[in-house]
């Protein structure tokens, strides 16, 4: 019996891309602890604590207001509580055309006055994001794209590897069910 051989990108990308994150989060300011998220929790009005989003679900995530990809950093300002389906449909998209979007299907919530809160909160802890480009030198830029491309080669021949095992270990299956 002769199985189709599963599509190259069938495996999910596995670590690269965590670690990408985390190495783009440590390039920037790291600092919310418990004051930090207690001082934003009583600043979106908690306890109970309220998504910054949609207001509304119980949040029970922290969210990068200006995702990780787009320089934002885990401080005050850029941290927001968050429901799982807000943080989960938002993403690595900009807050405003995101919350705008998703509300003209739904129409659910006040967007304009979640958006308001939202600024208030940047400005209330002075926070710009800055992108990575403009915060290192050229130097530390270039050895950041270095990273950058051998994390995709590492992850190329990583999925290589899983995708060659997971045929093998299925056509194995496939002989064994022959057999019966
Ligand atoms: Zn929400």
């Amino acid at each position: 019996m002769s199985s189709p051989k599963p599509p190259v990108h069938q495996s999910p990308r596995i670590g690269a891309s965590i670690f990408e994150r985390g190495f783009r989060e440590r390039l920037g300011r790291r600092h919310f602890g418990k004051a930090e998220r207690q001082e934003a929790s009583r600043f979106f009005g908690g306890p109970p604590l309220r998504c910054a989003y949609c207001g509304i679900a119980e949040a029970k995530r922290w969210d990068h207001l200006v995702p990780v990809r787009a320089g934002g950093e885990t401080v005050l300002g850029n941290m927001v509580p968050a429901c799982g389906p807000c943080d989960d449909s938002k993403a690595h998209r900009n807050f405003e055309t995101w919350l705008r979007e998703r509300n003209m299907d739904q129409n659910a919530i006040d967007v304009e006055e979640q958006l308001a809160k939202l600024h208030q909160y940047m400005q209330a802890y002075r926070y710009v994001p800055t992108l990575l480009e403009d915060r290192l030198t050229k130097t530390e830029l270039l050895r950041f794209g270095e990273v950058i491309k051998k994390l995709a080669a590492l992850r190329m021949e990583a999925d290589i590897l899983i995708t060659e095992y997971k045929s093998r270990a299925s056509s194995r299956e496939c002989g064994a069910q022959d057999q019966k």
